[in-house]
């Protein structure tokens, strides 16, 4: 590690996925100094590896303002970061294959739009037939959202660090951080290297946040899970939207390059100590096989790649987003169950607002990291300090 190393600054954000160098990103516009300390290297976890689904569709209705905003600064990433990450607003459909699930459809968006949400449109069969002209006929219609699409994770992340970068933060790859100490009015974060020090402290180390939240006493109820993915040989353009399924896993998307990306929260196995996950060649097999249902042109297609990241799971499904409730200055963004590259633009910005005092409309009390109603017990006392200098949600 070089000599000038900057052990000092404003926040210190542990974790270089989407949530950690959005964060940082938005937190450096508003002039504030900060260091991320990764373990391995940007984007090495689940935002550099996932299937690249920008998706507001089927959200939990806690999150929809959240993705919905976040899909905002998709649309407009070029312009903010000087790469727009592979992003194509190619719209997501959800397939609908029988008349109950067409219904478990036209009551969902029905329920949407009461709450005052309109961007999950029911469509009947020829409309779904409009959009993919190749799909099987027994397809009885489905959720059309159009501004929403895909974009490419890797290059997604890289964009977030290098316009980061170019703001001033300061990143640090290789450099696992080891234990969080709350003194004299600062952070002090002993990792590989040496102790960062700062007056915020943002957690964002997906699947291993929960570790370190642990160490200020906050537990939060959830699991480190391996999804896999697929990645089949080229093949000529017949899908231009992302597809999935109401009454099977299903995610899908055909990229420019003629290969397809399948996945759909397809559980694979884990072993978290070696941070790796492994591929489950059974349950992908059924995933090919609803894509082969859908598409019966495809049966021939060989798969080129597979591979599984480790993502992070929450007890009820949602993630934890904002302050601790037992340690001052510290921001939580993790646990994104699944669905976390879509959220990255929208979250890394409201927790940067959050963190410099500035107003938003999004409130995040559905992912306060109380909400699971554990008993507090708090390393050290020094970390029971109130929550003061965090502005209260709005
Ligand atoms: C196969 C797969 C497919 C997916 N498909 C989609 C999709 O289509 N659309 C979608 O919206 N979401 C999808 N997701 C989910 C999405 O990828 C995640 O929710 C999101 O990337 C989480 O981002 P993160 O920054 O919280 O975590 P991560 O990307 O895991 O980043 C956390 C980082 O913290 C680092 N870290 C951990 N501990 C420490 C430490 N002690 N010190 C320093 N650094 C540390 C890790 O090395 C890691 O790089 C998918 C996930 C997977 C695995």
């Amino acid at each position: 590690m070089s000599e000038d190393i900057r052990r000092e600054s404003d926040v210190l954000v542990i974790g270089g996925g989407i949530h950690g160098l959005s964060t940082a990103f938005h937190l450096a516009q508003r002039g504030v100094k900060v260091t991320v300390l990764e373990a391995d290297y940007c984007a090495r976890h689940a935002s550099g590896v996932n299937a690249g689904g920008v998706r507001t569709l089927g959200r939990h209705v806690a999150e929809i303002p959240l993705a919905l905003s976040s899909r905002t600064l998709w649309h407009e990433l070029r312009s903010v970061l000087g790469d727009d990450g592979g992003f194509v607003p190619s719209g997501q459909l959800k397939l609908a294959e029988n008349q109950d699930e067409l219904q478990e459809c036209r009551e969902r968006v029905r329920h949407l739009q009461r709450l005052g949400f309109s961007h999950e449109v029911l469509i009947g069969p020829e409309a779904v037939f409009d959009i993919i002209p190749t799909v099987a006929r027994h397809v009885v219609g489905g959720i059309w959202v159009k501004d929403d699409g895909y974009a490419t994770p890797f290059r997604t992340v890289t964009a977030f660090r290098l316009a980061a970068q170019k703001l001033g933060v300061q990143v640090y790859e290789a450099t696992p951080a080891k234990r969080i100490d709350h003194k004299e009015g600062r952070w002090h974060v002993t990792a590989k290297g040496g102790v960062f020090s700062a007056e915020h402290l943002v957690i964002t180390a997906g699947a291993w946040a929960r570790e370190l939240a642990a160490q200020v006493g906050e537990s939060v109820p959830g699991r480190p899970e391996g999804l896999m993915l697929m990645v089949t040989h080229r093949v000529a353009p017949f899908c231009a939207p992302v597809l999935g399924a109401t009454g099977r896993s299903l995610s899908f998307k055909q990229f420019a390059n003629g290969t397809v990306v399948i996945g759909g929260k397809l559980i694979g196995t884990l072993d978290f100590p070696a941070r790796h996950g492994e591929v489950d060649m059974t349950r992908l097999g059924t995933s090919a096989r609803t894509v082969t249902d859908l598409f019966p042109h495809l049966k021939h297609l060989g798969v080129n790649r597979v591979w599984a990241g480790v993502e992070a799971f929450t007890e009820d499904d949602l993630p934890v987003i904002g302050p601790s409730r037992n340690a001052t200055n510290l921001s939580y963004a993790f646990g994104f169950c699944g669905s976390g590259f879509q959220m990255g633009p929208g979250v890394g910005k409201r927790l940067a607002q959050q963190i410099v005092g500035e107003h938003s409309d999004i409130a995040l009390d559905a992912f306060a990291i109380d909400r699971f109603q554990n008993p507090v017990s708090a390393a050290s006392p020094e970390v029971l300090e109130p929550v003061t200098s965090i502005v209260p949600h709005h």
